[in-house]
């Protein structure tokens, strides 16, 4: 007889999902539904799959499409960070809150009716829980059960170099991926959890929007829900330590972000240190100093505020696996892995957010597809070949692939930069979104794409001509002769291109030209 799933109990010690309206029962019954029963585990696996997020339910599809025996374990929600408390709910609400900002400039900026009436905040995140329920049936146990595979609920944990432990079911296997993904890393700041405070796994079961909300952190997660947040009515105040908020992108691009942050509302306390939280009555005051030393100093030195969202990185789940039994190194980084995918057990590999520098769903699906050649198939692909992009979805975004401009000369590369501004593209303009740029680097003196950062609306939708470029190495002189339709804001991708071939017009190449006329005429 087959055992019986996880008590509901047990799931409950996982961060909860609230409310459990119609839509979030709905949710749930897809990716953790009440009542599942484990299957009775085959003799043994060529596959065991530890984590249900985008890597785990990646490389469970991929081998069990191509006839491998597979058994897939998950201890919260099927679908991991990204359906249930990451890219799903926060582009959702972010929708929203863009919907919001245009209606309160329709007026000024168009010529539109003026916004009238009180926004329901609580009417947004239904709209987003949804649309989360909506996608959910995807990722849900029973279609992945329907996909031949042996679906367990339950914490997973290696007993053995070849066998994983279930809800005292032992699951032998000739490979493993361990796809156990991350969480909210939470600073050890006195006083922050007497005091209480949200992460992505909490921030999204609000219904009552916080009147002041302070973020900490001011990476893409805390960028991204700060803008939401402010266009909503929260006064936001956005803390980082760093003096530029995306810090790893080039600084007049972040500035764009910061300019646009800072006229929705959000106040920026850059370069700071939080150091201490306290409860003061139903307020919590965040206590901070300057990096500088500068105490005080052209700013708050006490902040009180409703709500905390922390949002300060990202924290490996390598604890409780049992991945000493199983004979795999790691360290609080993460599991080690190989360019190969493969930890320091041969008959497992690790991919996605718990073993990868980029914690992205696109690098957790790419990553997966690669684990499944290399695993099950004696492959060689290499983790470092894949082409990575990534985008922040604040408004204006900022997206990015390949090189920045230091780690080319990191390399040794020397760059040739296009920096083409948005302004220039009439569609931009037209739509009164002229405010970014796109910056391409090439290896000097060739056509080669090395690297491209773009600001834009819609920046990560226009990104994508460039990442097949420098995947397929087209060259941008061959971007020169693709027509794009006008008047679209991707045209600014053809127009640097343009820029680049009318730089191969040498004063040589112009005399040339101007000696044919003469003979021409
Ligand atoms: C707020 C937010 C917004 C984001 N927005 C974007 C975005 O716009 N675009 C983008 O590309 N990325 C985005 N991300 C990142 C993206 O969500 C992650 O990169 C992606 O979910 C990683 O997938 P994963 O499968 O590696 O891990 P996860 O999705 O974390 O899945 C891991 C799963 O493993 C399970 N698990 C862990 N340990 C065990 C165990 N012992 N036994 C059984 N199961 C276990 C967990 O419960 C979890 O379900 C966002 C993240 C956040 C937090």
């Amino acid at each position: 007889m087959p055992e019986r799933g996880p008590d509901p109990e047990i799931a409950s010690a996982h961060f909860p999902v609230e409310p459990l309206d119609v839509y979030n029962r709905e949710l749930l019954a897809n990716v953790h539904p009440s009542g599942w029963v484990n299957p009775r585990p085959a003799a043994r696996y060529h596959l065991v799959v530890v984590g249900a997020g985008t890597a785990g339910l990646v490389s469970a599809a991929g081998a069990a499409g191509l006839g491998a025996r597979v058994a897939l374990v998950e201890r919260h929600l099927m679908g991991g960070d990204c359906l249930n408390v990451g890219c799903v709910p926060s582009k959702g609400i972010l929708r929203a809150a863009r919907a919001w900002e245009e209606a309160r400039q329709a007026a000024s900026r168009f010529g539109g009716p003026a916004a009238a009436g009180a926004p329901s905040f609580g009417a947004a995140m239904e709209r987003m829980r949804r649309l989360r329920a909506g996608i959910s049936p995807h990722d849900s146990a029973e279609r992945f059960r329907g996909l031949g595979i042996d679906v367990f609920l339950g914490d997973a944990r290696f007993t053995a170099p070849d066998a994983v432990e279930v809800d005292g079911q032992l699951l032998r296997f000739r490979r493993a991926v361990i796809a156990a993904g991350a969480r909210a890393a939470v600073p050890p700041l006195p006083g922050l959890a007497e005091a209480g405070f949200r992460t992505n796994e909490t921030i999204f079961n609000l219904t009552e929007l916080p009147r002041r909300l302070a973020v900490l952190g001011c990476g893409p997660i805390g960028c991204e829900l700060a803008q939401a947040f402010a266009r909503f009515g929260s006064e936001v105040t956005l803390l980082g330590r760093q003096a530029q908020l995306l810090p790893r992108e080039d600084a007049d691009a972040a500035a764009i972000v910061a300019a646009a942050l800072t006229r929705d509302g959000v106040r920026l306390e850059l370069g700071i240190k939080a150091t201490a939280v306290r409860k003061r009555g139903p307020e919590k005051v965040l206590d901070f100093e300057r990096m500088d030393g500068r105490r005080g100093e052209g700013g708050l030195r006490e902040l009180a505020v409703d709500e905390i969202l922390v949002a300060t990185g990202r924290q490996p789940n390598v604890e409780g696996l049992g991945l000493r039994a199983a004979g795999v190194r790691y360290t609080p980084k993460g599991v080690e892995v190989d360019d190969r995918l493969r930890t320091s057990n041969p008959r497992i590999f690790a991919c996605g957010d718990v073993a990868s520098k980029y914690q992205f769903t696109h690098v957790a699906d790419a990553q997966a597809r690669l684990v499944i050649q290399n695993a099950l198939f004696f492959g060689r692909a290499r983790a470092s070949a894949l082409t990575v992009p990534w985008c922040t979805y604040t408004s204006p975004e900022i997206a990015h692939v390949g090189l920045y401009e230091r780690d080319a000369r990191g390399r040794g590369l020397e760059v040739d930069t296009l920096t083409v501004p948005l302004a220039d593209n009439d569609r931009a303009v037209l739509d009164g979104e002229d405010e970014g740029f796109l910056r391409v680097h090439l290896e000097r003196g060739t056509d080669k794409i090395l690297g491209a950062t773009l600001v834009a609306e819609h920046a990560g939708d226009m990104l994508g001509e460039l990442c097949l470029a420098i995947t397929q190495g087209i060259g941008l002189g061959s971007i020169a002769s693709v027509i794009h339709p006008y008047p679209t804001q991707a045209e600014v991708v053809k127009k640097a291109a343009d820029t680049w071939r009318r730089g191969k017009l040498t004063p040589r190449v112009k005399k040339l030209f101007r000696w044919w006329f003469r003979i021409f005429s």
